[in-house]
């Protein structure tokens, strides 16, 4: 049976998230991309946190055309002073709150398993997993000035915390996001005490630049890598988005410390997914 795209309705969701403010990190292209189109979709203010200030600039450009509230941030996750600043003028900006934080920066490379050097491993720990923490600390004083269970962090993890790729020597991505996975537990109990709810996304095959990146053109891997998944099919950007638009909504009230994952079916098929 050929199976096409489900429908993805954003139009329910419409104007949910007014008046509150999110900032989403690696939103200049891919997943952080699609969720700023979905947050925007859905009434909030985004501020977009990226190292690539053009693609930043132009998205920032697009939605504020179209009447948005989108503001680009040149911040590099990996530097702790360089969130803070971002987040306190964010916050300047908006009253002194905010209320979502999407932690979506990451890399991928380098993959080199064996042959992994310290630099290697400073390099994608210092984005992908202390980078979230960074912008975890810089939020947190601006989240505990709204409404208790008004806010929410997400942090986007990876099925790969969770296996091992047979094309994919990935020790620091998948040491990256197994810390991350694991972290979520850990900040969604300390900020508890103050109302705010941490969980984690994983995403399975989900074609962007990133994955472009590792497995090459699309085509010629729909046939090895996506027809093997439940969904028969690689995901898209905006189906992340809207779980990550769920998590960070009420409709999500009872949810936290927990991991999603939006993967087609990829951890349940274990080692039958590639
Ligand atoms: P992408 O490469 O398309 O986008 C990543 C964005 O992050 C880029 O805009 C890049 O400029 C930005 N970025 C990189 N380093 C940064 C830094 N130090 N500070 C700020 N911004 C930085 O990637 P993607 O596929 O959309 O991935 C987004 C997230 O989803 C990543 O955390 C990735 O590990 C995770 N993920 C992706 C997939 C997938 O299949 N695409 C699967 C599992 C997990």
């Amino acid at each position: 049976m050929a199976l096409s795209n489900p429908p993805l309705d954003s139009q329910h969701t419409k104007g949910r998230f007014t008046n509150k403010v999110s900032i989403i990190t690696g939103a200049a292209s891919g997943i952080g991309r699609a969720t700023v189109l979905r947050f925007v979709n859905d009434g909030a203010a985004v501020a977009v946190f990226d190292i690539n200030e053009a693609a930043g600039k132009q998205l920032q450009d697009e939605l504020t055309a179209a009447g948005h509230n989108v503001k680009f941030y040149k911040v590099d996750v990996a530097h702790k002073e360089q969130c803070v600043e971002g987040v306190k003028k964010v916050a300047e900006e908006h009253e002194g709150k905010i209320h979502f934080l999407v932690n979506n920066a990451g890399i991928g490379a380098p993959c080199k398993g064996l042959d992994s050097s310290k630099e290697d491993w400073n390099k994608v720990l210092g984005i992908n997993v202390i980078g979230y923490s960074n912008m975890v600390q810089a939020c947190y004083p601006f989240m505990t000035k709204a409404e208790a269970w008004d806010c929410s962090v997400v942090n986007v993890s990876s099925v790969q915390a969770h296996r091992a790729m047979p094309f994919h020597s990935g020790w620091t991505y998948q040491a990256s996001k197994g810390a991350v996975t694991a972290m979520t537990k850990c900040m969604a109990l300390d900020l508890s005490a103050n109302g705010i709810r941490v969980n984690s996304i994983s995403p399975g095959s989900t074609w962007t630049e990133q994955v472009q990146g590792v497995l090459g053109e699309r085509k010629n891997c729909e046939a090895t890598v996506a027809k093997r998944l439940m969904s028969r099919r690689f995901g898209e950007p905006a189906e992340t988005a809207a779980a990550i638009a769920f998590l960070c909504s009420k409709d999500a009230s009872y949810i936290t410390g927990t991991e999603l994952a939006v993967d087609g079916g990829k951890l349940a098929l274990g080692p039958e997914a590639l």
